[in-house]
């Protein structure tokens, strides 16, 4: 769209070069709002995207918006969205990258043009990836197999450094589901003093690391999280387990939207846990 050869994309441009860089001032990624891991994209976002598409590019023909996630817009943002889409500024494109397009609105596909991208075999993935990073063979042959056929997230996978509060996660659930009660006591007390936003974040990565294990379990859908403590929980926990717990930390989710004493919501949830994973 941008490319300034003939043949589109030539991808050794100076524009292509940057754009696969991200560091183009005319392509915006829109990813789901901050702080909230299990994340939405709101109409707030789609707000803001609707003012900066009335601006010139800089650079090039357009400003290209691209939504990295659009399956998590909210019902709200996808009509805000709606109007963008019917009546766009002549100089902006919209690209709304998702896994199952199904679960957008029907008016927003019917603005759109379909295009279905292609799961590549493991092997693919792993040859693209030793041929295009200096990674260890392990974390390669790791990133190529949790990617199910899809680059992107292959890269991302591999690129992707722990922060503390998924360690801090790692442990909590580690040491429930070993019964180790003094290490995840030591776990909880510093889960009790988190900031509310992380807490909040701390208890999406709950629900996110018991999803993978269920998707590993299942071996569909796209798997994101740590191999280890995944294969731990797909394998010592029933299905039927996993969706409790994904369902408690949902509840002590919400009811941090409601200001809930965090220590207090911290106790509760390593009891209800302990209850279902020992
Ligand atoms: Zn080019």
């Amino acid at each position: 769209m941008l490319c300034d050869s003939s043949e589109k994309p030539c991808c050794t441009c100076n524009t292509c070069r940057r754009v696969l860089n991200k560091t183009h001032p005319d392509v915006s990624y829109v990813l789901p709002d901050e702080n909230k891991k299990t994340g939405v994209t709101g109409v707030d976002s789609v707000r803001e995207i609707t003012k900066e598409a009335s601006v010139f590019p800089v650079e090039t023909r357009y400003k290209v918006f691209v939504f990295t996630n659009a399956e998590t817009l909210t019902v709200q943002a996808q009509n805000a969205l709606l109007k963008l889409l019917e009546d766009p500024p002549e100089t902006a494109r919209f690209i709304l990258l998702c896994e199952n397009h199904n679960t957008l609105l029907e008016t927003v596909i019917s603005r759109c043009v379909v295009y279905k991208t292609e799961i590549f075999d493991e092997n693919v993935v792993y040859n693209y990836l030793r041929d295009n990073y200096k990674q260890e063979n392990e974390k390669i042959k790791n990133a190529a197999k949790r990617s199910f056929g899809n680059i992107g997230l292959a890269i991302s996978l591999l690129n992707k450094n722990k922060s503390k509060l998924e360690t801090v996660c790692e442990n909590f659930l580690f040491a429930i589901s070993k019964r180790d009660e003094h290490e995840a006591l030591s776990s909880l007390a510093v889960v009790e003093k988190l900031e509310r936003a992380d807490y909040k974040e701390f208890l999406g990565l709950v629900t996110e690391s018991i999803r993978d294990a269920l998707v590993l379990g299942s071996k569909t859908g796209r798997f994101t999280g740590d191999d280890e403590l995944s294969k731990t929980f797909s394998e010592n926990f029933s299905q039927q387990d996993l969706i409790k717990v994904i369902g408690i930390a949902e509840n002590h989710i919400m009811s941090q939207n409601v200001n809930v004493n965090i220590a207090a919501s911290a106790w509760a949830l390593y009891v209800e846990l302990k209850e279902i994973l020992t």
